[in-house]
């Protein structure tokens, strides 16, 4: 069964578009990067979390593709 991808997390916004934040990881930290606007941080815990909280507040993309449906 693969494994879900979890170098990157993808969000739609209001518009239909997504934006996709890609996680590296370098050694204990990661490095989390947007494909949109080229944002860039590096954390080292929750890198998912931080990757949510910017594509909501920069992007106002909420909606996980794969997620569950209301
Ligand atoms: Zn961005």
């Amino acid at each position: 069964m693969p494994q879900t991808d979890r170098s990157k997390i993808s969000r739609w916004d209001l518009h239909g578009r997504e934006h996709v934040v890609r996680v590296r990881r370098t050694g204990v930290q990661r490095t989390i990067g947007c494909d949109t606007c080229g944002w860039r941080r590096r954390v080292r815990f929750l890198p998912w979390t931080k990757a949510q909280e910017h594509l909501a507040q920069a992007h106002q993309a909420t909606v996980d593709p794969a997620g569950s449906a209301a």
